[in-house]
């Protein structure tokens, strides 16, 4: 395993992460404390988890995990983070995710999910920063982190805040060109860089002749060559996997110890390689869910969309009608009120995206 310094903090944590959101039973208990203590035995001591995630079971699975590892005195360091940003709010929150968590503080605590700088003004006027400082000052989280899905000029105007340590965002092997933004300021403040979704949301393993530009060692498979992507970047402390079973930390952890790291030059060859088609993909997060008034599919419908990207129309067409079930005429139903727009994660324009579909739709039947 490899360690890395996060930020100015003095700590060293492990550059795979474990991502808490995808636990394969989450109802299992045993199972999940043991994929918790497998992870730290091959040298993770980066955790990861948030209050929504499996409503609050992956937070209790975790704090059952991390008892585990203290009984059994291996280190770790916990990552959470809070929706919240009143000075109540974030209180009640961190409260109960102490006791869900079983332990006295957390180490990196995130204001969560920064997706648009209104909304980020509107959390500082509502006093998220003296909130975050008021906890740190009485030792209940270690480290002020933020999770931003921002780019460009937004994302640096956010991190130029003194306040944070580190931040946490989507970078992988499909969307660097839209973050090369965040790594200017990272490394000017010397924050610790926590990067998510490196596969893609999946999409990568799904089309890996695509991503065969990222491959630079004919044994290793794609996710092990999207992880050593992220990995030769230096100014990414911590790669976040979300692991569903015991040969995901195996297989994510190889990446790190069997294969010569990347260097500069070849990393640059392989951004270079990259085709800016891959822009603008929907990564399948799903923060636009509940955003219609029409109850339009929106992920499902944005899912198909990236066949369309990825490998053409028709592609598209079986995504909708075997994959999804959904009908074509559901993305007429659209009235361009732009909420979703406002939701989404990665600013796609799925207002013009579903016009398209209807119209494939329409030469379709
Ligand atoms: S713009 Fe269309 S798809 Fe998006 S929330 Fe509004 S009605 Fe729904
Ligand atoms: S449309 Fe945007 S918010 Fe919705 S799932 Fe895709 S990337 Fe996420």
């Amino acid at each position: 395993m490899i360690y890395r310094p996060y930020g100015r903090t003095g700590k060293d944590v492990s550059t795979i992460g474990f991502g808490a959101m995808r636990f394969g039973d989450v109802d299992n208990v045993d199972a999940c404390t043991e994929m918790v203590v497998h992870a730290a035995e091959r040298g993770i001591t980066y955790f990861d988890t948030a209050p929504k995630y499996f409503g609050t079971r992956s937070e209790e699975r975790i704090g059952e995990g991390l008892r585990e590892l203290r009984r059994r005195e291996m280190p770790y360091y916990l990552s959470s983070k809070t929706f919240e940003s009143t000075e109540s709010g974030i209180r009640r929150e961190i409260e109960a995710q102490l006791k869900r968590l079983d332990v006295d503080a957390i180490d990196f605590y995130h204001m969560w999910c920064i997706t648009d700088l209104a909304g980020w003004h509107e959390r500082k006027k509502n006093g998220v920063i003296e909130a975050f400082l008021k906890l740190k000052e009485e030792g209940l989280i270690r480290h002020v982190c933020v999770s931003s899905h921002l780019i460009g000029d937004e994302i640096k105007e956010l991190l130029d805040e003194d306040v944070f340590e580190g931040v946490l965002f989507g970078y992988s092997a499909y969307n660097y060109r839209t973050r090369v933004a965040a790594f200017d300021a990272i490394k000017r403040k010397n924050l610790g860089c926590v990067v998510m979704n490196p596969l893609g949301g999946g999409l990568i393993p799904q089309n890996p002749d695509m991503f065969n530009f990222i491959r630079t060692d004919e044994n290793e498979t794609i996710v092990q060559a999207a992880l050593r992507f992220l990995i030769a970047h230096q100014e990414i402390t911590v790669s976040l996997v979300g692991f569903g079973e015991k040969s995901h930390i195996d297989e994510a952890v190889e990446a790190v110890e069997n294969f010569a790291p990347l260097g500069g030059p070849e990393l640059e060859k392989i951004k270079a390689a990259g085709s800016t088609s891959f822009e603008g993909i929907c990564t399948g997060c799903q923060y636009c869910l509940g955003s219609c008034p029409e109850e339009i599919r929106i992920p499902q419908l944005m899912d198909a969309y990236n066949q369309l990207i990825l490998r053409g129309e028709n592609e598209l067409i079986g995504r909708l009608k075997y994959h999804w079930h959904v009908p074509f005429d559901e993305a007429a139903k659209c009235i361009e009120c732009g909420r979703c727009e406002d939701a989404c994660t990665q600013h796609l324009n799925i207002i013009e995206r579903l016009a398209e579909i209807v119209e494939i739709g329409a030469r379709a039947e």
